[in-house]
């Protein structure tokens, strides 16, 4: 029996976690069981899934929130841990894998100590790998600990590689939707309201996600994540806008060939082939039908009209602690953002800002990367 822990379980991610969990269940009774569940502030959400599940070990973002969890779940006494030191303690808890299914930098540190306890991450939060990555991908080389890629990209590429030799591996081709502003005029981007850049054309995410999607940083982002999971080089990593999603990603292998893998967009194949891999079990995904046609088509990026993209780039070729500056000066211009208190294309403007403050320390270690990621959040401004 593998036991999975899920932090962020009530998030897009970790919602769908739980139904892959629950139908997993059906298939293969007795194969999975839940037993650890972290959450930010939905503590009715996550109270369901502890009892629908019976998890015994929980934690929340506040105090005020770990209270009301052990008012709700009085009968079952499960262990009720709250904040970032709680969430740390829920992740060096005992399971075998650990969904990172939580959003933003707070991935880092719980992620990290999952890893030091021997646990393969199925790993969803990509800000942890594209702040840390060198560390983490060190730390589970060192404890043989397995990082399973969620993001569909990611995902397409691993499974993609299965059977290709290291040293057959000529590129690694992303696809990306676009976002809804690939075919809006450059000039009229900056009146984009949060409303306008949360209704994401393909896929149903959380709110950051969507807007680094908009801006096409979340492209950026998993360059750098491609780059860590698969110890490739920038120059061997391409980006094709492939609007419809249905090519979920390609690599290249050295004798020209390209393989993809395909599917209609959903979430839970990724996620699920991260709990069973190397084993394939039925998924419920609609199916891709090739009766009624398919129109696959690709482009280029736009790179002006999208900068968040070549910097995330460049802070990944950059490397040392600047990807983790680059990351936390992004998730705060989103948040601000989303607030209200800043225009659409003042994302770029407030990441390029804080990269060209940022006094880069080459060989960081975890705390240098936390500390880079907390202060850099606290100040970056347009
Ligand atoms: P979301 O906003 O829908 O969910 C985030 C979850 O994290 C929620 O359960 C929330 O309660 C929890 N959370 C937030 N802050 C927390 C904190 N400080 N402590 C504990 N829990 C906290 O986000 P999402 O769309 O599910 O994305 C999650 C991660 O997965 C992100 O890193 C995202 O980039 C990545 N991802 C998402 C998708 C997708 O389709 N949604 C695809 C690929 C990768
Ligand atoms: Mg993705």
């Amino acid at each position: 029996m593998k036991k999975i822990g899920i932090i962020g379980s009530t998030g897009s991610i970790g919602t769908q976690t739980v139904e892959v969990i629950r139908e997993l269940s059906v298939i293969e009774p007795g194969s999975f069981r839940v037993s650890a569940l972290a959450c930010g502030s939905s503590v009715e959400e996550m109270a369901k899934q502890a009892r629908e599940f019976d998890v015994r070990l929980l934690c929340t973002g506040t105090k005020a929130g770990a209270e009301r969890l052990k008012e709700m779940l009085a009968d079952m006494k499960p262990e009720i841990l709250y904040g970032p030191e709680g969430l740390k303690e829920l992740a060096s808890s005992d399971m075998d894998v650990l969904v990172t299914a939580i959003v933003g930098m707070a991935g880092i540190e719980p992620t990290l100590e999952a890893i030091k306890r021997g646990t393969d991450i199925a790993l969803a939060n990509k800000e942890t790998l594209v702040a840390a990555g060198e560390i983490v991908m060190r730390e589970a080389k060192s404890r043989g600990v397995s990082i399973l890629p969620v993001d569909s990209e990611h995902s397409a590429v691993f499974q993609c590689l299965r059977g290709i030799k290291r040293d057959e591996l000529e590129k690694i081709i992303l696809t990306c939707s676009g976002g809804p502003f690939r075919t809006y005029p450059k000039e009229k981007l900056s009146g984009v309201t949060p409303e306008m850049a949360l209704g994401h054309p393909t896929w149903n995410m959380g709110g950051k996600i969507t807007v680094d999607s908009a801006t096409l940083m979340n492209k950026g982002l998993e360059v750098i994540e491609a780059a860590r999971l698969y110890s490739v080089g920038f120059s061997d990593i391409e980006v094709t806008v492939h609007p419809q999603s249905i090519v979920h990603s390609m690599i290249k292998t050295k004798d020209g060939a390209v393989l993809a893998q395909l599917g209609c967009p959903s979430m839970k194949l990724p996620i699920q082939y991260a709990l069973t891999y190397p084993d394939r079990l039925p998924c419920n995904v609609p199916a891709l039908d090739f009766e009624k046609g398919l129109a696959l088509t690709f482009e280029k990026p736009d790179a002006e009209k999208f900068p968040c993209l070549g910097l995330a780039v460049s802070a990944g070729k950059e490397g040392g602690s600047m990807p983790a500056c680059m990351n936390a000066a992004n998730e705060k211009a989103v948040k601000l953002f989303l607030d209200g208190e800043i225009r659409f294309t003042d994302i770029p403007e407030i990441v390029e800002k804080a990269m060209n403050l940022h006094h880069k320390i080459i060989d960081p270690s975890a705390e240098d990367i936390i500390r880079v990621s907390n202060e850099t959040y606290a100040t970056a401004c347009l």
